[in-house]
């Protein structure tokens, strides 16, 4: 067995990132991160749902558990209720709990990498500024539009699902007395979805992110259908300037924002228009699928969202990078006397694995959102018949 250190250079500084250099650095690992921004990114995410299985190994973070989903129609009725068990936290929380645990001196921030390669023992991160670093290993951790991705599959695209994502956080004192039944349904059991014809909407309660242990905030997503030829329109900000993948809270033009909501007081029932009007900043996220066909090159690896677009119906995503990083790690300690076949297994018991997931989620997503259901002709019996045909007998983490 070798005791000699591993060096590791990870793309991307976010929770999957993070989570990778948590794991890995106690096998043995050397890790020096590499992040694009030159800022904290605490504040870039809105509510998530989590596994409750990855709390533990990242330390536990503010949030609560929740034990059922019910379904409103668009008529304010109650239609559907079943058991689910998820953790709802904040992703700021989940990133400053893992960003507490990396050392500083790991981490390069204002580092944009161009490309990757690997040889033979090596693997070789090139930066924009021309220079080039060495290491055992690289991990691309660098999200949805990933540089170490077109590395590892060249030939994959992440493809656009047809559907964008509202997202709007509300302080609960902020919210109005018409929402008050949706604040109820939020208590218990806990994951709200509205189910109208061709659209739906999420809401739960996090962790304010000033006063996590002691306020809380509804965060909500409304899914609207928007074909690709409107997307550039959809992902341009106040100041003209045109997006890929989503436009951040803050940057949403006013008439932009204006016409979102005039939408919404149209489609959805009172207690979730109520929320959204409350609502001050309201965020944009183009929803996009795709795993591509290994997560692994040589030496360079993909996680997280660089690996497996995370549609997010079945709120997974950042539990997903986690679980990646842990099993990478458990290969790391198993395999001291590395070679390329140990990363390779390890990519392919987690694409297989997340892939079986993600396809779950992009059914639901298909079916939600172009399926023209009736849902105000639906008994349960209906609902539980068509959430056995989504996920057509895979077993996600938040069932019994
Ligand atoms: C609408 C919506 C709802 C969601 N809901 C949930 C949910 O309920 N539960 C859940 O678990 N997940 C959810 N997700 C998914 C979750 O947000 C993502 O899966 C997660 O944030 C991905 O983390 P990551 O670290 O892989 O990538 P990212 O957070 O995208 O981080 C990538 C990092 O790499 C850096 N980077 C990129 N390129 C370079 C480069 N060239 N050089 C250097 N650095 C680079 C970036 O700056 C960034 O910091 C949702 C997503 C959406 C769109």
């Amino acid at each position: 067995m070798s005791n000699k250190r591993i060096k590791i250079g990870i793309v991307g500084g976010s929770v999957a990132g993070l989570a990778t250099a948590l794991f890995l650095k106690p096998c043995h690992c050397d890790i020096s991160i590499f992040e694009r921004s030159p800022s904290e990114l605490a504040e870039r995410g809105a509510g998530i749902a989590l596994d409750p299985e990855v709390l533990d190994p990242i330390g536990g973070v503010a949030g609560h558990n929740i034990t059922g989903r019910i379904i409103i129609g668009a008529d304010g009725r109650e239609l559907w209720q079943t058991p689910i068990h998820k953790y709802m936290t904040a992703w700021s929380l989940v990133y400053q709990q893992l960003r507490s645990q990396v050392s500083s001196q790991n981490i390069q921030t204002g580092m944009r990498i161009t490309h990757v390669d690997s040889h033979d023992d090596q693997a070789a991160i090139y930066f924009s500024d021309g220079s080039k670093q060495s290491f055992d290993y690289v991990v691309g951790a660098d999200g949805l539009g990933s540089t170490v991705r077109r590395f590892v599959c060249p030939d994959f695209e992440p493809s656009y699902c047809g559907y964008v994502a509202i997202r709007g956080m509300v302080r609960e004192q902020d919210l109005p007395s018409e929402s008050e039944v949706l604040k109820r349904w939020a208590d218990s059991p806990g994951f709200v979805n509205c189910f109208v014809k061709n659209s739906h909407v999420t809401a739960y309660w996090i962790p304010d992110s000033d006063s996590p242990t002691s306020q809380r905030t509804l965060n909500w997503m409304w899914y609207r259908n928007c074909p690709e030829s409107a997307l550039e329109n959809f992902l341009t900000d106040r100041s003209g300037k045109g997006h890929r993948w989503s436009l951040p809270p803050g940057e949403m033009s006013e008439q932009h924002r204006k016409s979102l909501l005039h939408e919404i007081d149209q489609l959805l029932p009172e207690p979730f228009a109520s929320a959204a009007r409350a609502t001050e900043t309201l965020s944009e996220q183009a929803i996009y699928k795709g795993v591509p066909g290994h997560f692994v090159r040589g030496r360079v690896a993909l996680v997280g969202d660089a690996a497996h677009i995370a549609v997010p119906h079945i709120g997974a995503g950042v539990s997903l990078g986690i679980q990646d990083a842990m099993a990478m790690a458990d290969c790391f300690k198993n395999h001291r006397n590395h070679n390329d076949a140990f990363l390779r297994d390890w990519g392919e018991k987690r694409r297989v694995k997340t892939k079986a997931d993600l396809d779950v989620a992009a059914r639901i997503g298909m079916s939600l959102q172009f399926g023209n259901h009736d849902y105000l002709n639906w008994r349960p019996s209906d609902f539980d018949a068509w959430w056995k045909e989504m996920v057509a007998g895979h077993h996600l983490y938040f069932e019994d």
